[in-house]
């Protein structure tokens, strides 16, 4: 009979994990809506019910780490969302319907005036507003 070994588990679960981790980030860069963690799980746990939310959590924050995925964080409380187009841009985000659109910047970063010494690295700018959609209602 052949033993388990625990290299054999590791290498089970490392398997495993690759495989979470491919979902997550397959299943945001399905999304084009800028889904929230708690909306990636949702559409992950259709896809793959054994998926625990923590495991989403987790891939999640890693793959923004590893610059995979783009985490945006929203004012307030609103929660983070997270982006597969990691080409620059900006957000806007709809205060009545809370649609988040992209916003292409024209130029590079926006000359800010610093009233100290800063070395910016960079810029994450959320533009309040109403979307096209609602303000025609
Ligand atoms: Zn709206
Ligand atoms: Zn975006």
């Amino acid at each position: 009979m052949r033993m388990i070994t625990n290299k054999d588990t590791a290498k089970a679960s490392q398997l495993r994990n690759t495989a979470q981790r491919n979902l997550v980030l397959e299943t945001v860069r399905s999304m084009s809506c800028h889904p929230s963690a708690e909306e990636v799980y949702e559409a992950v746990r259709k896809k793959d019910g054994h998926v625990s939310k923590a495991t989403v959590y987790r891939n999640l924050s890693l793959l923004s780490r590893q610059g995979l995925i783009r985490k945006v964080s929203m004012p307030g409380t609103c929660p983070d969302r997270y982006d597969f187009n990691l080409t620059p841009h900006f957000h806007a985000l709809c205060g009545k319907c809370g649609r988040i659109i992209d916003v292409d910047a024209m130029g590079d970063v926006p000359h800010l005036v610093f009233s100290e010494d800063f070395a910016a690295e960079s810029v994450e700018l959320v533009v309040m507003g109403i979307c096209g959609c609602c303000s025609n209602e």
